[in-house]
C-alpha cells in the first residue's frame, strides 16, 4: 500500500504515520518529495483493509494499494535508478553513466589459467573478473568446478590484479564461504526460482547478480529480485542471458526486448550476458553492441585464453584478442548513446 501525505503535512504526522504501519506490522518505505512525502507499506498483503484505515489518520491524504506486485524491485516506490557499486572502494559501479564489463572464463581451471585471463581482461578494458567454482552442469558427469579451491584462485587473481570477483553459489551451505571471497554473488539462471538461496542471499550484505532463468518471464524474475530485497538486501543487479526458444542456431534467445521493458519497470541496474545468450564466440560482439544500444548498464563475457582446451563453453568464449576488438567497439556504441564503458 502506498500512504500519501497531505501537502504540508508536519514531520511529526509522517513520523506517527510510520509508527502506525509499523505497529500493523509492516515496514515503512518513506519518500520524501519536494511537494509532498509518500510512505510505501510492505508486507503480508491480508492485513489491506487495515491500512486502508490509516486513512483517517491526521495528515494523511489517501491510501492506495501498489499495483505492481514487486514493490521494492518497482519504480513506484523508487523512481531513481538505483546504483550498485563492489570491490574495494566501490569504484564498479552498476547503474551510472558508465557500463562495467565483466569478463573471465566459465570456470576456474587453475592459477596460471585464472592469472593469465585476468590480466587479459582488465588490460583490454574489463572492470571485474568471473569465473565459477561451483557450476552447474547439465549432466552429473561433466566437470562440477573446482569449489573451495577454486575460490581461492579467485582470490589470487583479484590480488594480482585489482579485479573485483563476481562468481556463482548454488546451495546455501557455501554462502559464507563464497561471500569471503566473492565482490558480487551470482544467482545462475537454474537458481532463479530457488527460493530458499534467494531469501538467503538477501540476508548477506553483498551485490548480488541474479541471472534470468531459462524460462523465466520479467515478472517472474523481478518476483526472484523482489525475495532478496524483501529480506533486506537491495544490492541486485538484474543479468539477462538469453531464454529457451524453439531457434536451434543459437544456444538461447538473447531478449534484448527485457532492457527495454525493465528499464521502465525497475530501478535495479541490467547486465547484459551475450556469451550464454548465443552459446557461439562469433555472434558475441554483435550482441553485446546491441546490448549496450538498447540501454544495458553493464555487459559479462567469457574469455579464454584457450577456447579449444576450456573446460566448459569454449564455443562461446572469446580469446583475449577478440574481447579487446569487442570492447573498442562496445565504447564507440557507449558513446553515441551519451554513456561510456
Ligand atoms: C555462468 O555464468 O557461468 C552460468 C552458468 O550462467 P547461467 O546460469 O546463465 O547459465
Ligand atoms: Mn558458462
Amino acid at each position: 500500500m502506498l500512504v500519501v501525505m497531505k501537502r504540508g503535512a508536519s514531520r511529526r504526522e509522517i513520523r506517527d504515520v510510520e509508527q502506525e504501519i509499523k505497529d500493523l506490522g509492516y515496514k515503512s518505505h518513506p519518500i520524501i518529495g519536494v511537494e509532498r512525502t509518500v510512505i510505501g507499506a510492505i508486507g503480508d498483503e491480508r492485513g489491506k483493509t487495515r491500512l486502508q484505515s490509516l486513512e483517517l489518520s491526521a495528515g494523511v491524504e489517501r491510501v492506495i494499494p501498489i499495483l505492481k506486485p514487486y514493490k521494492l524491485a518497482g519504480v513506484e516506490l523508487h523512481k531513481e535508478k538505483s546504483r550498485i557499486a563492489i570491490g574495494a572502494g566501490r569504484k564498479v559501479v552498476f547503474g551510472g553513466r558508465k557500463i562495467p564489463v565483466i569478463a573471465g572464463p566459465c570456470c576456474v581451471e587453475g592459477l596460471d589459467q585464472i592469472l593469465t585471463i585476468a590480466k587479459a581482461v582488465k588490460k583490454a578494458g574489463a572492470v571485474a573478473l568471473r569465473g565459477g567454482a561451483y557450476k552447474p552442469r547439465t549432466s552429473p558427469y561433466s566437470f562440477q568446478g573446482l569449489e573451495g579451491e577454486g575460490l581461492e584462485l579467485l582470490s589470487r587473481a583479484r590480488e594480482a590484479t585489482g579485479l573485483p570477483v563476481v562468481t556463482e553459489v548454488m546451495k546455501e551451505t557455501v554462502l559464507d564461504l563464497v561471500v569471503d571471497h566473492a565482490d558480487m554473488i551470482q544467482i545462475g539462471a537454474r537458481n532463479m526460482q530457488n527460493f530458499d538461496l534467494l531469501k538467503a542471499v538477501g540476508q548477506i550484505r553483498k551485490p548480488v547478480m541474479l541471472k534470468r532463468g531459462l524460462a523465466n518471464t520479467i515478472r517472474e524474475w523481478l518476483m526472484s529480485a523482489e525475495y532478496i530485497m524483501s529480506q533486506g538486501n537491495m544490492q541486485v543487479v538484474l543479468c539477462e542471458r538469453g531464454i529457451r526458444t524453439f531457434e536451434t542456431q543459437t544456444r538461447n534467445t538473447l531478449d534484448l526486448n527485457a532492457i527495454a521493458v525493465l528499464k521502465r519497470e525497475t530501478h535495479l541496474p541490467v547486465v547484459v550476458d551475450p556469451s550464454h545468450g548465443t552459446g557461439y564466440s562469433e555472434y558475441v560482439e554483435d550482441m553485446a553492441l546491441a546490448a549496450v544500444a538498447a540501454g544495458a548498464d553493464g555487459l559479462m563475457v567469457e574469455v579464454h585464453h584457450d577456447p579449444h582446451e576450456a573446460w566448459s563453453d569454449g564455443s562461446q568464449s572469446l580469446t583475449p584478442e577478440q574481447f579487446a576488438r569487442m570492447i573498442k567497439r562496445v565504447r564507440k556504441v557507449a558513446r553515441a548513446v551519451g554513456r561510456d564503458v
